[in-house]
């Protein structure tokens, strides 16, 4: 790989002996079998990382939960100290980092920038929550009682990534989880395997640097196989997945049928809602980026835009034209608008999502396809398409993870445009472009979007670290990031303490010896 200084950033990674990668403990590049990691950019070989078999993950859970026997009890603000020097590793290394989340994975060399980024605020919103970890203190109903809550440690999170997110993903959970007391197995995407082991090589030498156990943070690797051996084990209290719906449905069943807890954050349908007077130029930049961004792998992407039949045509015609001007190409080129999807399975399923759209009665407006020749040779490379549907088309119910946007067209009052909007099991992510303060307000109202994000004038893609990330219905339920998701990573436990020389009992009730 020599485009785009990627060497010299793989370098900086600590990736340059990826290839003679054998260690095993917490490390752990495994002695399993090899998952090769190629480019979507330019189909070159990047590296080879070594599959986690269960006698590795055996030793890497015993460094996790003897390393959280000493870890709970350091005093939470100095847990945050650890995060913030690690915090401080990503800003010297946000450039090779950025590039390697770009041409590992695909994005544009600034979202592969933006993810690192969202990796940073989230250790600075982490240090402040160390000192903020707060429970209540309530009035016990019994003379000479004290009650309150406190939040401890939980104990060893299992983290499951997917692709599209090779490495903020992780920095929401294990940022949080660490301030909490916790430790963390991560198992990154089989597809984006060296952004988990340039993570873990930064947060390695944050630990050394502290005399500070490895086993606060350890990487496991390989397919859903590796990731089961996390979901049915016992010592694990917390599983983090994120991924399709399909696979937060197998996960939370094993880890259900041992009484865990999971945190399940799956994929979207989002849509836009266009109504009669919102503003066409906003609207128009916020569904294209929603839409091709990222070539439509993100879990916000804008899959439909739900449009009021007055306005239908200014809007078609407006976001066409501007799909005339996306330019396809290498993500790490700041040229170009859209780069390859994942891999060629993706490509699969992008071209069948179109023929099933055409072939329900969905009417093609801006024509798909793969591209190949000069600097498409990894086949990756898609155009975003445009299809006129219906949303009771199968196709259009689903999460399709490529660059195609639906648009659909609603009359009446916004209650229609929502009614459709909240027609799908998936429930992420959700917008409406109004100038109307009624419309907006219905939107946000009980009866409007059932979407764990709800936006007004801005697009569905994208969040920011401060509130809390997570949707509803088969979007999984779960919460990460900011405000108080970091709750589901402590245990609750609530406390009465008695300071007199009787013992009252609760409820009045009366227990004469
Ligand atoms: P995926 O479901 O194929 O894989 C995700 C992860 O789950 C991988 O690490 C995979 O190895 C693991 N996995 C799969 N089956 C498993 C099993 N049975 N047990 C344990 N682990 C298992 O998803 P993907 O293709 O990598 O990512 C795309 C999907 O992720 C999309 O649906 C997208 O919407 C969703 N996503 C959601 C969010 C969110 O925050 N809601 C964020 C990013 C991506």
């Amino acid at each position: 790989a020599t485009t785009f200084g990627i060497d010299e950033a793989l370098e900086k990674l600590g990736l340059t002996k990826i290839n003679e990668g054998t260690s095993t403990g917490t490390k752990n590049f495994g002695a399993g079998d090899s998952i090769s990691s190629y480019s979507p950019v330019d189909g070159v070989l990047i590296g080879k990382v070594k599959t986690t078999t269960k006698e590795d993950y055996e030793k890497v859970m015993t460094a996790a939960t003897s390393a959280f026997k000493e870890w709970r009890l350091k005093p939470a603000p100095q847990r945050g100290e650890i995060v913030r020097q690690f915090g401080e590793k990503l800003r010297e290394l946000k450039e090779p980092l950025g590039k390697l989340v770009s041409y590992e994975m695909g994005k544009s060399y600034q979202e592969g920038l933006g993810e690192v980024q969202e990796m940073i605020d989230i250790c600075d919103f982490a240090v402040g929550l160390s000192r903020q970890l707060h429970g209540l203190t309530m009035h016990s109903e019994r003379p000479g009682h004290r009650m309150y809550e406190q939040y401890h440690p939980l104990g060893v999170v299992g983290i499951i990534s997917a692709f599209n997110f090779p490495v903020a993903v992780w920095a929401w959970n294990t940022a949080l989880a660490w301030v909490c007391g916790d430790v963390c197995v991560w198992k990154p995407s089989e597809k984006t395997p060296l952004c988990g082991v340039a993570c873990q090589n930064i947060i390695a030498q944050v630990l050394k640097e502290n005399n500070l156990p490895e086993g606060i943070s350890c990487l496991i690797n390989g397919d859903y196989k590796v990731g089961e051996l996390m979901t049915n084990d016992n010592r694990i209290p917390l599983v983090s997945a994120t991924g399709s719906i399909r696979m937060g449905k197998i996960v939370a069943q094993a880890v259900a049928a041992r009484l865990g807890k999971s945190l399940l954050e799956l994929g979207g349908n989002n849509a836009i809602i266009v109504t009669p007077d919102a503003d066409i130029k906003m609207t128009v930049i916020g569904a294209v980026f929603g839409a091709v961004g990222t070539a439509g792998q993100r879990c916000t992407s804008t899959r439909r835009l739900i449009i009021h039949e007055s306005i239908y045509d200014q809007v078609k015609d407006s976001i066409t034209d501007a799909y005339k001007q996306l330019r396809i190409g290498n993500p790490l080129d700041e040229n170009n608008h859209v780069g390859p999807l994942i891999d060629v399975d993706a490509v699969k399923m992008y071209k069948t999502a179109l023929e099933n759209a055409k072939a329900e009665g969905g009417s093609i407006l801006i024509e798909g396809g793969v591209l190949d020749g000069n600097g498409y040779k990894s086949g990756c490379y898609v155009k975003p398409a445009i299809v006129e549907a219906d949303n009771s088309f199968k196709i259009v119910q689903e999460e399709t993870f490529a660059p195609i946007l639906y648009l659909l067209k609603y009359s009446g009052g916004v209650e229609n445009a929502i009614a459709q909007q909240n027609g799908v099991v998936q429930g992420l992510s959700s917008a409406i472009m109004t100038n109307s303060l009624r419309e907006a307000e219905h939107f946000l109202s009980a009866k409007g979007s059932d979407c764990g994000i709800a936006n007004v004038n801005i697009g569905t893609s994208g969040a920011e670290i401060g509130g809390a990330f997570g949707g509803e219905k088969e979007t999984g339920g779960g919460r990460e990031s900011g405000s108080d998701a970091w709750k589901i990573y402590m245990r609750r436990q609530t406390n009465t303490i008695n300071y007199t020389t009787e013992l009252p009992l609760a409820q009045g009730i009366k227990f004469d010896l």
